[in-house]
C-alpha cells in the first residue's frame, strides 16, 4: 500500500464545455490536471446538445492523462469522485448503453412550451413546494419528458424497464461502473423538478403530472458515500467511487461554506450564490432555489441558491460590445483610474433582471453620463454592477433565511478582480474572502470522496484545511452605502419594463 503522503483523491469535473480530471493530495492541493473541451451542439435557436458519449470519452481520456502524466497509478487513488454539469439530462439503454438521443444541455429552451403548460394547469404551486424549484425549462424533468415525446417507442420502453434517465452524474457513474450502478445523489436529482426535497425521494405525484415512469429513475445515493466501484478496466484497478454532487452544490462544500449561514459566490459568465441553511430546507419569498446541498451520514444539508445572469458577462460586453478593453484584465487598471464612478450607473439588464426583480422585460441601460464621463466611469460601473447584483441575491437571501451573512467565499474568473472584491466587501459590510485553491468545485468533489473513505477524517479537518488568500475588509462608511443602494435603486427602476414598453 502507498504511503499516505503518496494517495491522492481524483476529482472528475465534468462542465459544460470541458471535462476535467484533478488530482488532490491530503493537504487539499493540486496534484496534477488534465482537460479536454467537449463539442457544443446547436440543432435550432435556443437548443443546445452535448454527445453523451463524447462526454463519457473525454472524461475518461482526461482521468487517464492525468494519472500518466504525473506517474500515478490506479493504486494512489484512494477514491473518486463526481461534479459536473447539472440538469443535462441523458436517456439510454440499459443492455446496450447507448444514449438514445444526445443529451440535453441545460440552457436548452425548447421545453419552455411545456412549462408554460404546467403553469397554465395551475401545477407549478406544488412543483415548488415539492421541488424548492420554480418550473423552469432549465431542470431536467420537462427535458426527459420531451425526450419520451419525442422518441419513438420511448416511453413503453421505459415502462418495460428498458431505458435508464440521467444527469451527467448518473451517465457517468453508469459508465465507470460498467453498467453495475445507475445512480445519482440528491444534489443532483434536486434539480429534476421530480424530487421531494423534504422526503428525499422520487415524487409520485410530480412524475405522474410529467407522465415519467418510475423504472426510468436511478437509485438516490449520499453525495458522500459507497456510491459505486469503477472498474478496473478503466483506470488499471478497481477504485472505489465515493463522492457526487453538482457543479454549484460541490463548489460550496469545496469553499468548506459547512456552517448554517456560510455563504458563497461564484463571480463566472453568471454569478452563482449559495447559501448553507443548515438541515432545514428554507423556502424563499423572493424565487430563489431551495436546493439538497449535500448528504452524508443520513443527514441533509439544503442550501438557498440564487444567480446574477450579467457578472463577468458584463466584462465580456465592455470588451465584446463596446470595445472599451480589449481583455477582461483590463478592467481592473482602467476602472482604478478614476476615484469612483463620477455618478454613472450601468444596470447590465442585458437578458432581463433575476432575483430580486424578476423582470424579463428590463433591458440594459446606462445612467448619469455627464460631459465628465469617461471609459474609465463606465468600467467602474461595469464592475460596481457586478457587485450591487450581488449583494441584492445576498440580501434576498438572509431575508428567506433569518439569518445575516458573517463573511463571503469567492471564486470564478471574475473573483481575482481586487478592486471588486474590495467594493463587494464594502456594499455588503461583511469581510470577502478568496481562497488559495479556487478550484472549489473539483476540491468539493475530492472532499466528498475523501470523507467517505477516511482520508479526510471529518468537516473539522475540511474547515481546518480551506485557506485564505486575500481577506477585503469593508472599509466604506454606512452613509456612503446607502447613498449608493439608493442610487442602484433609481438606476433599476428605469430599467424595468423597458422591452415591453416597446
Ligand atoms: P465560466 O466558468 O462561466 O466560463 P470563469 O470562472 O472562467 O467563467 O470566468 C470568466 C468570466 O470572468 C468572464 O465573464 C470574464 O469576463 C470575467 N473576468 C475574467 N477576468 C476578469 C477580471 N480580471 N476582472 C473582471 N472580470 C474578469
Amino acid at each position: 500500500m502507498p504511503a499516505p503522503s503518496e494517495q491522492y483523491v481524483l476529482a472528475l469535473d465534468q462542465g459544460t464545455t470541458s471535462a476535467r480530471a484533478i488530482l488532490f493530495d491530503r493537504q487539499g492541493s493540486i496534484q496534477g490536471v488534465a482537460q479536454q473541451e467537449i463539442t457544443q451542439h446547436y440543432p435550432q435557436p435556443g437548443w443546445v446538445e452535448h454527445d453523451a458519449d463524447e462526454i463519457w470519452q473525454a472524461q475518461l481520456a482526461v482521468a487517464r492523462a492525468v494519472l500518466r502524466d504525473n506517474g500515478v497509478s490506479a493504486a494512489q487513488i484512494v477514491a473518486a469522485g463526481i461534479t459536473n454539469q447539472r440538469e443535462t439530462t441523458v436517456l439510454w439503454d440499459r443492455s446496450t448503453g447507448e444514449p438514445l438521443h444526445r443529451a440535453i444541455v441545460w440552457q436548452d429552451r425548447r421545453t419552455a412550451g411545456i412549462c408554460d403548460e404546467i403553469t397554465a394547469a395551475g401545477h407549478a404551486e406544488l412543483f415548488h413546494e415539492r421541488t424548492g424549484l420554480v418550473v423552469d425549462a432549465y431542470f431536467s424533468g420537462t427535458k426527459l419528458k420531451w425526450l419520451l415525446d419525442h422518441i419513438p417507442g420511448a416511453r413503453a420502453r421505459a415502462e418495460r424497464g428498458e431505458l435508464a434517465f440521467g444527469t451527467i452524474d448518473s451517465w457517468l457513474a453508469w459508465k465507470l461502473s460498467g453498467g453495475q450502478a445507475h445512480v445519482t445523489d440528491s444534489s443532483n436529482a434536486s434539480r429534476t423538478l421530480l424530487f421531494d426535497i423534504h422526503r428525499c425521494c422520487w415524487d409520485e405525484e410530480l412524475l405522474a403530472l410529467l407522465d415519467i415512469p418510475a423504472a426510468l429513475l436511478p437509485r438516490i445515493v449520499d453525495s458522500s458515500g459507497e456510491i459505486a466501484t469503477i472498474a478496473a478496466e478503466w483506470l488499471g484497478a478497481e477504485i472505489p467511487l465515493s463522492g457526487m454532487a453538482g457543479d454549484q452544490q460541490a463548489a460550496t462544500f469545496g469553499q468548506a461554506c459547512l456552517e448554517h449561514g456560510m455563504a458563497k459566490n461564484t463571480y463566472g459568465t453568471g454569478c452563482f450564490l449559495l447559501m448553507n441553511t443548515g438541515r432545514a430546507p428554507m423556502v424563499s419569498s423572493h424565487r430563489l432555489l431551495t436546493t439538497v446541498g449535500w448528504q452524508r451520514q443520513g443527514h441533509t444539508t439544503y442550501l438557498l441558491e440564487g444567480s446574477v445572469f450579467m457578472g463577468g458577462a458584463t466584462v465580456q460586453w465592455l470588451r465584446d460590445g463596446l470595445g472599451l478593453i480589449s481583455s477582461a484584465d483590463q478592467i481592473e487598471a482602467l476602472a482604478a483610474s478614476v476615484p469612483d464612478n463620477g455618478g454613472v450607473y450601468l444596470v447590465p439588464a442585458h437578458t432581463g433582471l433575476g432575483a430580486p426583480y424578476w423582470d424579463p422585460f428590463a433591458r440594459g441601460a446606462l445612467f448619469g453620463l455627464t460631459r465628465g464621463t469617461t471609459r474609465a466611469h463606465i468600467a467602474r460601473a461595469a464592475l460596481e454592477a457586478i457587485a450591487f447584483q450581488s449583494a441584492e441575491v445576498l440580501q434576498a437571501m438572509e431575508n428567506d433565511a433569518g439569518q445575516r451573512l458573517s463573511e463571503l467565499r469567492v471564486d470564478g474568473g471574475a473573483a481575482k478582480n481586487d478592486l471588486l472584491m474590495q467594493f463587494q466587501a464594502d456594499l455588503l459590510g461583511v469581510p470577502v474572502v478568496r481562497p488559495k485553491i479556487t478550484e472549489t468545485t473539483a476540491l468539493g468533489a475530492a472532499y466528498l470522496a475523501g470523507l467517505a473513505v477516511g482520508f479526510w477524517r471529518d468537516e473539522a479537518e475540511l474547515t481546518a484545511l480551506w485557506q485564505a488568500e486575500h481577506r477585503f475588509e469593508p472599509a466604506m462608511a454606512e452613509g456612503r452605502r446607502t447613498e449608493l443602494f439608493a442610487d442602484w435603486h433609481r438606476a433599476v427602476e428605469r430599467s424595468l419594463h423597458w422591452a415591453k414598453a416597446e
